[in-house]
């Protein structure tokens, strides 16, 4: 005869599993139907999509870059219409290449589970590509599908890297518009958690009307770095003013370290700093050249441990990656 304690246990979790809560069977992302419920215009380049959903409740959010897949509708104006349970991968493959949606990779800058709405900052950098094509024309009302993290996963489904160390005392971000909403984020949760921390952030944007408002601690210094401004071409803004300005990115290593370089036409720049104790952490985000030209400064020209850098390409001029 189980024990009462144990008796009751079960009942939770058959319960749990009867209403839908958090099942060890839940995998860590799934498919969301999404409709436009409001358009909001930040600035000149960037616009907030708020989209309402059935099922928000059930979406989970673990970092302030939190990524997620969007699925735009495909070339033959099909809606995406993929399976909410674990298939939909296999459905996406399957479909012919017409009525496959062109799936891109965005950050949840807002979820409110009990509003039923989850908000995405994008930025419209013309019609070459289906979601800034879309986020530029779509109206309230207008569907797309989701791939976000389940909260009934019990696990880490994993999807973001900020993910500071402990000991840490020195912080350096640097992005351009495309990590704006994760640098945002990041910040926030700093001056809420950290306030003590020194930060500096340089963000690229490409028109002054594009600098923002950011909240931040007292101990952040935000380096606005717009292209219309400073007269210059994507990206060159953040290579230089990690160069120049930078102080907070201190190395002791060895310099002249060997480093490869990343084929970034052919693979996403993609490095992740460890876990490990550290007083400083950076994480950089941008044009892939970019990123991979602020790598090798920082490697090699300061001397940086690697294991301190988290380096992603967010996106690569002049091509797609679907
Ligand atoms: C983890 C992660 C998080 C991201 N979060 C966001 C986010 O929150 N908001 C956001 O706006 N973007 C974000 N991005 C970047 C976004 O995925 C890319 O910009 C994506 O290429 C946009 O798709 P598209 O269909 O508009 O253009 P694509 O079809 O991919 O590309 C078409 C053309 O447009 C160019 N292009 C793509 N993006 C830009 C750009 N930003 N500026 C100028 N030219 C561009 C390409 O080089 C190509 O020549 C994120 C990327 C990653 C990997």
């Amino acid at each position: 005869m189980p024990s009462p304690a144990r008796m009751t246990q079960t009942l939770q979790q058959g319960l749990r599993r009867l209403i839908g809560g958090r099942t060890s069977a839940a995998t860590g992302y799934r498919v969301f139907d999404l409709a436009l419920s409001r358009r909001i215009s930040l600035s000149p380049s960037l616009t907030r999509l708020v989209f309402t959903g059935p099922d928000i409740a059930e979406m989970n959010t673990l970092a302030p870059d939190q990524r997620v897949k969007l699925f735009f509708p495909a070339a033959d104006g099909s809606l995406p219409r993929l399976p909410i349970d674990q298939h939909w991968k296999a459905a996406h493959s399957a479909l012919p290449p017409e009525r496959r949606p062109p799936m891109r990779t965005y950050t949840i800058r807002a979820l409110h589970r009990e509003a039923l709405e989850v908000e995405v900052d994008f930025v419209l950098h013309g019609v070459n590509g289906p979601a800034s094509a879309w986020a530029t024309h779509a109206q309230v009302g207008d569907c797309l599908q989701m791939v976000a993290p389940n909260l009934a996963y019990t696990g880490d489904p994993g999807g973001y890297e900020w993910k500071p160390p402990h000991g840490l005392r020195n912080v350096l971000l640097v992005g351009d518009e495309t990590a704006l909403p994760a640098i945002t984020g990041i910040l926030e949760q700093l001056a809420d958690q950290q306030p003590e921390l020194a930060v500096e952030a340089f963000i690229e944007v490409p028109l002054q009307a594009d600098c923002l408002p950011l909240r931040h601690s007292t101990a952040t210094r935000l380096h606005w770095l717009p292209r219309d401004m400073l007269q210059c071409e994507h990206g060159q803004a953040m290579q230089h003013a990690v160069r120049e300005l930078a102080t907070l990115a201190q190395g002791s290593a060895t310099i002249n370290v060997k480093l490869e370089d990343v084929d970034i036409e052919t693979r996403i720049l993609w490095e992740k700093a460890s876990t490990r104790r550290s007083a400083f952490h950076a994480w950089v985000a941008g044009e892939s050249a970019t990123v991979m030209d602020i790598r090798r400064h920082l490697i090699k020209e300061r001397g940086l441990p690697r294991e301190c850098l988290t380096l992603m390409g967010y996106w690569r001029a002049g091509r797609a990656f679907d």
